[in-house]
């Protein structure tokens, strides 16, 4: 007889970080090892640290960029499975706006192939997962806001 799945609750927290060169909006996916995607930066929340701190330490460890946080964006989950499907994950994801500050995409961690910095309407074509294609363009929706105030 099969057993039912083990469930499993995971959270994450990551984010959008943006720069305003003078032709336009750029923003920064990450491409992981061993895995054909493009993502954004994000990761678990540790126990005892908010999303919004999570966030800013996800995002400068696998961009290698620090930023400040802006807004929120919106938050996504998803299921996937472990071990042959003997565990199923249901995870959600925060998001958030983050306004650069400093760094190189160069200092990306070892989990990350490539972090780049792509124009905001390439990056919503380059990636991967259609839930990010929507934060993504929550994103743009918040930073063309901010540029008529
Ligand atoms: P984290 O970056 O939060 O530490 P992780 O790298 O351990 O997470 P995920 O990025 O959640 O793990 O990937 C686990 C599985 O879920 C992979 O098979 C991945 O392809 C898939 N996955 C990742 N993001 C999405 C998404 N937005 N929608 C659907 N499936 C996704």
């Amino acid at each position: 007889m099969t057993r039912p799945p083990i469930i499993r609750e995971q959270i994450s927290s990551g984010g959008v970080i943006f720069r305003k060169p003078d032709n336009g909006v750029e923003v920064v996916l990450v491409a992981m090892i061993g895995r054909r995607s493009w993502c954004l930066p994000k990761g678990l929340i540790n126990r005892n640290e908010t999303p919004q701190a999570a966030a800013l330490r996800e995002v400068r460890e696998e961009t290698g960029l620090t930023g400040e946080i802006i807004d929120r964006i919106g938050q996504i989950s998803y299921w996937y499975s472990l071990q042959d499907d003997k565990v199923k994950i249901h995870k959600t994801v925060h998001f958030f706006l983050m306004k650069y500050l400093k760094g190189s995409t160069e200092d990306h961690d070892h989990e990350v192939d490539e972090a780049r910095w792509f124009p905001i309407d390439e990056a919503l074509d380059t990636l991967s997962y259609k839930s990010e294609k929507q934060i993504m363009q929550k994103a743009k929706g918040l930073i063309d806001k901010m540029e008529v105030q």
